[in-house]
C-alpha cells in the first residue's frame, strides 16, 4: 500500500490460503474462456474435444492441453493473440537470437499487472520509495529491463534505466547518485565486484543495499560470495518471457526459496517424461498458467527448468508458495551471458560448412565472471588444401556466422582430423565448466 493505494497489490499478497485457491479457480476460468480467443487455443481446443465449460475449478487444470516453447514458435506471429491487436501495447520476446523467437503481447492491463507484480517483489525485499535504483541488464525485447523498471517506477522508486554492460559508467551512476538498490545478473554483478577488487576498490564502498539477481541459474555459495563481496542482501529473481518476465518467482526476506504469484500464476511440478504431476515436494519440471493475463492468456507452459516446491509456510506469513532454487533444465538450452542458446542453434552453422568434420565441441568456461563460448571443429578430412590463409579466413567467418546467430562472440577452434574425443555412446557436445 502506497499513500492509501493499492500499488503493489497487497491485496493479493495477503490473501489467505483458501481465499487466494478460491481466486484461482476463477482467474483460471476467465483465463480459458479469454484464450480461447486465439486461433491457436480454439484449434488445440477443438482438437482435445474440450469444452471451456468443463473448467469449472482450479483442480481442472489437469484436463487442459499443456503449452511448449514450439507451439508459441508455430503460432508465431500473432496465432496466440486472444485479443484485436488494438489491444496490444507491447511485446517482448525471448532472448534467444535466432530462428523465430517466442513474442509475447501485453495490453495496458496487462503491463499494469506485471508492474504491480515486480513493485509487489521490490517491496517484498525492503525497497522503497526512498531508494535509487539502477537496472543493470538489457532492455529492449528482453523482459529484465523494462519489467524491472516499471515496477520500480511504480514503486516509486528515482530509477536509472543503465542498461546492460559499460562497466565504469555503472560504478560511476551508483557513486554519484547514491545508488542502493540495483537489479543485475549474478554473474554481471560478479563481473563488476572484480573489476572493483582489480582496480584496488572495494565493492562495500559503493553502498548498495539490495540486489537483485536473476535470468539465469546461479548456486546458494555465488550468492554468499556476492553478499559478502558488496555487503548488500542478495535476492533469488525467477521469471521467463512467456510468463512475462521477472516477477514470477522472489524471494522473501527469509531468502528461502521464491515465493511465486498465485494470484497470477498456477504453478504444477510434473514428471517431464510421464507428464504426471510429481509427488508433493519432489523435483520436476516447473508448469505454469498464466491467471490474470488478458492478451496473451497461456495455459500450463512447460518451462523446462526443474525445481521443486518447499513444504511449509514460510516465517513471513504469506501463503504463496515457494519454490527452490532451479536445478538445471529438462531440455538442453543453455543460458550464455543471460541468453539462451540451444546447441542445434551452433550445430546449424557448423553444418553448413563442408570443410567441417561431424564431430564439434560447444565449450563454456567463465572468465572474470563472464561466460565464455568456443566452438571446437574439426577440419573434414581431406579439406585442408595446404594453405593457412584459407584456414584463417574461414575461422572468421564462421566467428562472424556464429556471433550472428547468438548475438556474443564466440570463440572458434580448428582442429586437425579427428583429435577431438569420440563418445561411446551419446555425443557430448557441451562441456560446460562454469560451474553455478
Ligand atoms: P527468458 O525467457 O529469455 O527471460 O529466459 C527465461 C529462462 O531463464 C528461464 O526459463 C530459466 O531457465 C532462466 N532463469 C531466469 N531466472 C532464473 C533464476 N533466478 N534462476 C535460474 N534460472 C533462471
Ligand atoms: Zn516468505
Amino acid at each position: 500500500m502506497i499513500d492509501g493505494v493499492d500499488k503493489t497489490g497487497t491485496f493479493y499478497e495477503q490473501m489467505p490460503r483458501n481465499e487466494l485457491e478460491s481466486f484461482q479457480s476463477k482467474a483460471l476460468i476467465r483465463t480459458v474462456a479469454r484464450a480461447a480467443q486465439s486461433q491457436y487455443y480454439s484449434n488445440k481446443f477443438k482438437e482435445n474435444g474440450l469444452d471451456v465449460n468443463d473448467i469449472k475449478s482450479r483442480d481442472d487444470i489437469v484436463k487442459l492441453p499443456f503449452t511448449t516453447k514450439e507451439d508459441l514458435r508455430l503460432s508465431y506471429p500473432t496465432g496466440m493473440l486472444a485479443v484485436s491487436p488494438m489491444e496490444v501495447v507491447r511485446m517482448h520476446t525471448s532472448s534467444g537470437t535466432t530462428g523465430k523467437p517466442t513474442a509475447i503481447f501485453h495490453s495496458q492491463e496487462d503491463i499494469d499487472n506485471w508492474s504491480e507484480l515486480m513493485a509487489r517483489c521490490l517491496a517484498m525485499a525492503g525497497a522503497t520509495a526512498n531508494d535509487v535504483f539502477q537496472n543493470m541488464t538489457g532492455y529492449g525485447l528482453f523482459t529484465g529491463g523494462l519489467g524491472l523498471h516499471y515496477g520500480a517506477e511504480r514503486l516509486g522508486m528515482w530509477v536509472i534505466p543503465a542498461g546492460a554492460g559499460n562497466t565504469t559508467r555503472q560504478i560511476m551512476l551508483i557513486r554519484d547518485f547514491g545508488v542502493n538498490v540495483i537489479h543485475a545478473t549474478p554473474s554481471y554483478a560478479m563481473h563488476v565486484a572484480e573489476r572493483m577488487v582489480q582496480d584496488g576498490d572495494d565493492p562495500r564502498s559503493l553502498g548498495i543495499k539490495i540486489a537483485v539477481l536473476g535470468a539465469e541459474p546461479y548456486s546458494e555459495e555465488m550468492r554468499l560470495k556476492l553478499q559478502d563481496l558488496y555487503g548488500f542482501t542478495a535476492f533469488n529473481s525467477y521469471g521467463l518471457s512467456e510468463m512475462n518476465g521477472p516477477g514470477v518467482g522472489f524471494e522473501c526476506p527469509y531468502q528461502n526459496g521464491m515465493h511465486v504469484w498465485e494470484d497470477s500464476y498456477l504453478v504444477e511440478v510434473i514428471n517431464p517424461e510421464t507428464l504426471q504431476p510429481v509427488a508433493e515436494g519432489e523435483v520436476g519440471e516447473l508448469v505454469l498458467t498464466t491467471l490474470r493475463r488478458k492478451a496473451m492468456p497461456i495455459i500450463r507452459y512447460r518451462t523446462r527448468d526443474l525445481t521443486r516446491v518447499l513444504p511449509d509456510e514460510c516465517p513471513c506469513s504469506r501463503k504463496h508458495i515457494r519454490l527452490a532454487r532451479m536445478l538445471g533444465r529438462s531440455d538442453d538450452m543453455l543460458i550464455v551471458r543471460g541468453v539462451n542458446v540451444f546447441p542445434s542453434q551452433i550445430e546449424e552453422v557448423i553444418m553448413q560448412h563442408s570443410w567441417i568434420g561431424g564431430n564439434y565441441v560447444i565449450y563454456l568456461t567463465r572468465k572474470e565472471s563472464l561466460d565464455q563460448m568456443v566452438v571446437k571443429v574439426e577440419i573434414a578430412p581431406g579439406a585442408f588444401d595446404g594453405s593457412i590463409d584459407t584456414l584463417r579466413y574461414r575461422r572468421t567467418e564462421l566467428q562472424h556466422q556464429l556471433k550472428d546467430q547468438v548475438g556474443f562472440n564466440v570463440g572458434v577452434e580448428v582442429m586437425e582430423p579427428g583429435s577431438l574425443p569420440v563418445s561411446e555412446g551419446k555425443a557430448k557436445r557441451v562441456i560446460d565448466e562454469r560451474g553455478v
